[in-house]
């Protein structure tokens, strides 16, 4: 969330309810309600550390439960949604304050998308999140340890798929991450500023003729084409600075704030990006941070 002016006019109100509970389970799935102001990243590391499977890949990733489903978070080929049975919460506009209970389908979860962004935006109090996840056995475990960064790191401990764990692959998957994202008690940043880029067949084939070398994922209607890639390859900024904001060095979707930048000055930047790849390439880039 990128606040965009010196005073905001509104009521916010934070999150701070704390709460795990286990509302069911049999030999091998358990069904958990979380309260929204748990910090995500120490939840899923207590979901390891209880032995249950499925949010491994979702390791440091910061901000709290209850944002999660709004943004659908994702990370390294897994969807927060996979995992979420119910959200609860509150519709701030209805007068009787009900507590609501929404099943995953009513969500509308896409990518890095929800129900939450749209029809429900700055009104939904997310109280709960249920999740239902795996009890990790050794035998029917499958890892999802596709992307590319993890299989290299796969490879050069000399490790297959076989001998993962979820907290051995949770374990590679934060060491990846710290070493290519900024410290966030150090920079201002979202990380990813912008949602990959996902094309036609028709658009990335025009792509490739001009960037035949372009890294691309094929996914439902077209082809995803990473961000980074982009506003490396094709615009050249990472590691680029204007003012007090610049594309960080070893991930150019980072956008981050060197020091005392404005809440303006980001969002001029982050203009300056897009306009740039769509003289460049044609194609609209579109922010994953939320503007307030
Ligand atoms: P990366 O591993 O350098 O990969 C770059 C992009 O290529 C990713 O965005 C990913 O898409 C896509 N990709 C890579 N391998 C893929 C495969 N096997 N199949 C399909 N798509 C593939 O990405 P990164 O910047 O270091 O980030 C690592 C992960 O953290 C990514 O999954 C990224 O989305 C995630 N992340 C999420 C958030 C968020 O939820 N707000 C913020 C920061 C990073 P996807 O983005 O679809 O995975």
């Amino acid at each position: 969330m990128l606040f965009t002016t010196d005073v905001f006019d509104g009521l916010i109100i934070k999150n701070e309810l704390l709460w795990k509970e286990v509302l069911h389970q049999d030999a091998h799935t358990v069904t958990l309600k979380v309260g929204g102001g748990e910090w995500r990243d120490a939840f899923v590391k207590w979901t390891l550390a209880q032995g249950y499977a499925g949010l491994e890949n979702l390791i440091s990733i910061p901000g709290t439960v209850w944002a999660a489903p709004v943004q659908n978070i994702g990370a390294y080929g897994k969807e927060i949604n996979e995992h979420i049975v119910e959200v609860h919460g509150i519709d701030l506009t209805d007068p009787s304050a009900t507590l609501q209970i929404l099943p995953a389908d009513a969500c509308l979860f896409g990518y890095r998308d929800s129900i939450f962004k749209h029809a429900l935006a700055g009104h939904f109090l997310i109280t709960h999140v249920v999740f239902t996840l795996q009890k990790y056995d050794p035998d029917t475990y499958f890892p999802n340890a596709n992307y590319p960064d993890v299989t290299k790191r796969l490879e050069s401990d000399g490790l297959t798929i076989g001998d993962l764990s979820p907290t051995r692959l949770a374990q590679i998957i934060a060491e990846i991450r710290a070493s290519k994202f900024p410290n966030l008690g150090t920079y201002g940043t979202a990380w990813s500023f912008f949602k990959n880029l996902i094309v036609t067949p028709e658009q990335f084939e025009q792509f490739k003729d001009r960037y035949p070398e372009v890294t691309a994922y094929p996914v439902d209607g077209g082809f995803k084409i990473p961000t980074w890639w982009i506003i490396d390859h094709a615009i050249g900024r990472k590691g680029k600075r204007i003012g007090n904001v610049w594309c960080w060095d070893k991930q150019a979707l980072v956008v981050t704030n060197y020091g005392w930048a404005t809440g303006p000055e980001i969002v001029a930047f982050s203009k300056t990006l897009q306009a740039e790849v769509r003289e460049k390439c044609g194609v609209d880039i579109e922010a994953e941070v939320n503007f307030v």
